[in-house]
Order: structure tokens, then sequence, then C-alpha cells
């Protein structure tokens, strides 16, 4: 337990018919007491009704006060929640009578950070609290809900534990080196059990991380390729102006949409050509900066222009793009060209789509196929939800795995199996925290809001 006690507003700001101050520390019964004006603590985890009273005894607020003495709260220490009326200034009027009594303003997620330094929570559990909080569709909050819940952790957890049987047998042969390792009781089936369960767990992690943070899909091309019109196709909505005028899209315009539950963060560029024009030139830096950061590129090819039925990668270099990323090349005006609509291969073996952002024809191919190149099996596939760290700590874990599972059929020394496993158990503890920096805790509860 720190010694400091931490007060923050908990409920959102604006009006609302109820609000809530949290304080959680080792001061908290006493400045309940004060500001309570009464000499006694209400009964711990009951509804109890109080005047919130300031220096000079004069009612703030009344409202219902809830103890939870330590260890048996959320953060595992001494906290109140003080329900009053949900106005901003009574709020503010509570919140400064707690910190005048002695609390210090909360950071943000210090109360869930203080659950986890104290065991109530595990990492990704914590993760999961601000994943709820922060989930923009149903299927994100529900698989927040059950990470939250645990469902990750105990995955985490059973990995873990057929880990470090297979490691104590193995270390076992360590302290007695005569012994002949094949009469630990360990063979070449532990390691692919092993080695299943961690690419299983992996794939499902995955799923719970595009879930999470979908795809940043950039769109680029020639001006008046129909770049506005895609992002708005694909958006249902007039987010883009589209104009015959080449060079309208200066800057880049953003649309959020899901495909099946699967988010994706769509950015209009403008369009890449030569320019003179300073306003021009600006979208065109800010539009290649972008296509570095994408996850997917989409280069539209307006099929209607002449001299536009090169190759990809003629287009790409006609654009002076070479993206490190996946990319996909639409050739789009197709109710005015012959070509057919949806997914071909070109004699180079490139995938493209011929589509018509006016007509719509040819977008469900697109929808598909991001789907497809993301690995995304669709949101009934989703067990809970994760972050790209805890897809990179399985990852690492899994290339130790390998690595120790190829040292032991080269029947090398069994220090160096031992030492890949162990290697692996430290990567997957890093997700539920066992394993963890400060620089890393920083990090993730940062992301808080405060009083959570
Ligand atoms: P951008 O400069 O690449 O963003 O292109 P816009 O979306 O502004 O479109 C340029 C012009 O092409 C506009 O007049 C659009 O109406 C037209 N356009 C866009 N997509 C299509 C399409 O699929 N078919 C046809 N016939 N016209 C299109």
């Amino acid at each position: 337990m720190t010694g400091e006690t931490i007060a923050a507003i908990a409920t959102a700001p604006g009006a609302g018919a109820v609000g809530i101050v949290r304080l959680s520390g080792p001061a908290a019964g006493r400045i309940g007491r004060a500001l309570f004006g009464t000499g006694t603590l209400p009964e711990p985890r009951r509804a109890t009704l109080r005047g919130f009273v300031d220096a000079q005894g004069e009612v703030i607020d009344q409202g219902l006060a809830l103890w939870f003495p330590a260890p048996g709260s959320f953060t595992g220490e001494d906290l109140f929640e003080l329900q009053g009326h949900g106005g901003a200034r009574v709020l503010d009027r509570l919140l400064a009578r707690v910190l005048e009594l002695g609390a210090r303003p909360a950071r943000p997620g210090e109360f869930s950070q203080r659950a986890f330094l104290n065991g109530k929570l595990d990492l990704a559990q914590a993760e999961a609290i601000a994943d709820l909080i922060q989930a923009a569709t149903e299927t994100q909050a529900r698989l927040a809900s059950r990470s939250l819940q645990g469902v990750f952790s105990r995955r985490v957890e059973a990995l873990v534990e057929r880990l470090t049987r297979l490691r104590a047998l193995i270390e076992a042969g360590l302290d007695f080196p005569d012994e002949d390792l094949d009469d630990l009781g360990v063979g070449e089936a532990d390691f692919a059990t092993l080695v299943e369960a961690c690419k299983t767990l992996l794939a499902s992690t995955h799923q719970g991380e595009l879930i999470r943070d979908g795809l940043l899909v950039v769109i680029a091309g020639a001006p008046n390729a129909g770049k506005s019109s895609l992002l708005n196709a694909l958006a249902g909505s007039d987010a883009a102006i589209v104009t015959e005028i080449p060079g309208t899209t200066r800057d880049l315009l953003r649309a959020e949409i899901q495909i099946d539950g699967l988010p994706l963060r769509l950015v209009d560029t403008a369009g890449l050509r030569p320019s003179s024009d300073p306003v021009e030139q600006e979208g065109i830096r800010r539009a290649r900066a972008q296509i570095e950061q994408a996850d997917h590129l989409l280069v539209l090819i307006d099929d209607t222009a002449p001299g536009e039925q090169g190759t990809a990668r003629a287009h790409l270099d006609e654009l002076g793009l070479d993206p490190q990323v996946p990319v996909t090349i639409l050739r789009n005006k197709i109710d005015c060209s012959a070509r057919p609509a949806g997914l071909m291969t070109t004699a180079e073996g490139q995938t493209e789509i011929g589509c018509s952002a006016l007509t719509g024809a040819g977008l469900d191919a697109l929808r598909d196929h991001l789907k497809a190149v993301a690995g995304y099996r669709g949101a009934s596939a989703g067990e809970f939800s994760a972050r790209r760290r805890h897809v990179e700590a399985l990852r690492n874990g899994l290339e130790r795995l390998l690595e120790a599972r190829a040292a032991w059929q080269a029947t090398a020394a069994p220090e160096l199996v031992a030492e890949d496993l162990r290697m692996a158990q430290q990567a997957f503890a890093e997700i539920t925290g066992e394993v963890s920096s400060e620089a890393l805790l920083g990090r993730i509860f940062s992301e808080f809001c405060i009083g959570k």
C-alpha cells in the first residue's frame, strides 16, 4: 500500500443525476469521517446516506457514502465512493474538500494501477478496463468484458503452467547430469503440444487485437481517380467533397467504418502528382507520411483514363510509391469501362479489384478482400480483447519455444533448452504483468481516464 491517498471525480464531465468522487489510500477513513462531520465510519459496503460538509460545517451536498476498507476494495486499499449529485460545480467543491482534507488528485488510471499493484487484477485485465470504457463497437465492449473477467489471462496462465511443468522436468535433468535425458519423461510430444497451444492462443489473440484496433487503410492515387468517392461509398456518407476538379482533397480526410465487426480507419489522401501549389504540396507530403503508417494501402486507378492499363508496379512507380505494407490496386469507374467487377489476378499474379465508387459495384469484393488480407475471421470468432503488445509477447514466446524444440531435437545441451523455455515463460508473463517494467506500466496506465 502506498502512503498517499488519491481522489478524483469518477464520473464523466457534464450534468448527470449522480456524480461520484472516489478516494483511495490510508487516509480515506479519516477524510471520510471529517467530510461527514461525524466521528464514525459507515458500515462497510453498505450504501449510507450522509451529508458532505465543508470546513465551516456547511453542507456541500448530500448523497450515498460507500466505505470499502482494505483489502476488500477495488484498489485493495481503504476506499470511499461518494455518490452526490452529478453537477460540475458541486462535484468540484466535493473534490476540493477531499483534497483540502489531505488527499491528492489521482493521475489517469491510478486507481486501476493500484488495483494491479495490490494483486486485485493482472495487467491484461487492467488493460481490459480501459478497453471496455473506450469500446466504440458492441463487439469491442463484449470482448473487453470477457478479458476483464479473466478469459484471456486464464488462457495465458494455462499455457504458462504447461510450460512450467516441462521446464521443471528439464531443469531436474540439470541437477542430475548423469541421468539420461530420456529418463526424465520428456518427449517430442511435450514440445509439440506446447507449440500448438501457443499457436492457438496466438491466433485468438490476433483476432482480439484486430477487433480492438482494426486496420488503418489509406486510399491513395492520382487526382480524380475517385478516392473521395470511394471513401464516401465505404462510409455510406458524404464525408469527403467529390468534384471533377483535380486536387480538391488537400488534407487527410478520415472515416471510421466496420466490416462485420472489423474496425477500419479509412483515410483519403491528396492526389499524388507534381504540383507547384504550396498547399497542394503540403497535402501530398501529408499523404505520403500517412501512407507510411498504413496497415493496408488501396491504390486507386481511373480505369477510363487513357494510358492507365499498365501493371501495378508501373502505377506505383508513376505515383512514386514503394510501400512496405500490403497494397491492393483498385480499377475504379468500371461503370464506364469494359472491366468486370470484383477480384481478379493479373498476368503478373497480382490481385486487383474492379470497382465503381459511383455504383458500388465490386465494393463487397473489396470488403471481403480486406477481411481476408487481415486474417479476420469474423466477430463471432473473437474470444477476448487483446492488444498488439500481447500478440508480440506471444510471438516472442513462440519463437523461443520453437528454438527450445529445435535444441531438443538436436539433442543439444539441456541448459540451452532450459534457457529457451525460461525466456518463453518470461515473454508470456509480460502479458499478465508478472514481469513488467516501470516504463510499460507508465505507458499502459497513462492511457486511462482520470478516476479509473
Ligand atoms: P479524387 O480526386 O480521387 O478524390 O476523385 P473524386 O472522388 O473527387 O472523383 C473525381 C470525379 O470522378 C468525380 O466527378 C466523381 O463523380 C467521378 N467518379 C468517382 N468514382 C467514379 C466511378 O466509379 N464512376 C464514374 N463514372 N465516375 C466516378
